[in-house]
């Protein structure tokens, strides 16, 4: 990748020298900009956005700090047929809110597993096709949101107000974009190790309930290959057990509204 992006650039000085070299007046294409897709997701700057948008900054959250024993646990990449109605059967069975990332295009096939069923739950907008944001320009990553989020919109009657970036890839244009929709980008603290402890259900809740922490965004998937049920499966328990640690649990919008000043000096 680093080689091509090197050879296009060194294209491109070539170009420019021979250019002037022979009086031209034709200006080289310069082969970077806010209007050309990002080379292997190299050129994404936050610094040029087109909008002028309200806050000329985001926030990216990845744990919130507060006083409150506060733990948030978020459902990225549905819904989707299999797991989405077991996932919201068990947080219903605990009464506990999660907060579902999800994808646009999924959301429109498969928004009839969700109504009604969503009152205590927050919904993000994790994209409209789970594209790698990093890889767009902003008007590829203007498209991703807003097409996810006009279908959140149309299909769930709610206003997203989060949004989180497939496999936690940002460029500098998610964040102008983010920001043109006032979102928030929520990453994430602590996830499932699904793989790490496949064949060991119980080591996956204690490794979800021992390191969480006042503020933790906890992320799982509701979507994806068998081998995420290890932690779907487990999920009643570690409810249980962040809750018999004294959390409590709360969609991530309840988590940021909980902030306070960080108690732990940067030094
Ligand atoms: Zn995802």
């Amino acid at each position: 990748m680093g080689i091509h992006r090197r050879q296009v650039v060194t294209g491109a000085l070539l170009a420019a020298g021979g250019a002037a070299a022979g009086a031209a007046l034709v200006a080289p294409r310069w082969p970077l900009g806010p209007d050309r897709l990002p080379i292997s997701g190299g050129y994404a700057p936050a610094g040029v956005a087109r909008v002028w948008s309200a806050r000329g900054e985001v926030p990216v959250v990845w744990h919130v700090s507060t006083t409150e024993p506060l733990v948030a646990l978020t459902f990225d990449d549905g819904p989707g047929p299999r797991w989405t109605p077991m996932v919201l059967d068990i947080l219903d069975r605990a009464a506990a809110p999660a907060t579902f990332m999800m994808v646009g295009e999924r959301l429109t096939r498969y928004a009839d597993l969700l109504r009604g069923r969503l009152g205590r739950h927050e919904v993000g907008n994790h994209t409209w096709a789970h594209r790698d944001l990093a890889e767009l320009d902003e008007a590829g990553v203007r498209d991703q949101l807003e097409r996810a989020d006009e279908a959140i919109r149309r299909l769930l009657g709610r206003t997203p107000t989060l949004m989180r970036p497939p496999w936690g890839h940002l460029g500098g244009s998610t964040l102008t974009v983010a920001d043109e929709f006032g979102y928030d980008v929520v990453m994430w603290s602590q996830q499932m190790r699904e793989e790490m402890f496949q064949h060991d259900p119980p080591a996956q809740v204690t490794d979800i309930v021992d390191n969480a922490r006042r503020g933790s965004i906890v992320l799982a998937h509701d979507v994806g290959a068998d081998t995420r049920l290890v932690a779907l499966r487990q999920l009643g328990a570690m409810i249980d057990g962040l809750r018999g640690r004294g959390f409590r649990l709360v969609t991530v919008s309840e988590l940021l509204a909980a902030a306070t000043p960080p108690s732990t000096p940067r030094l």
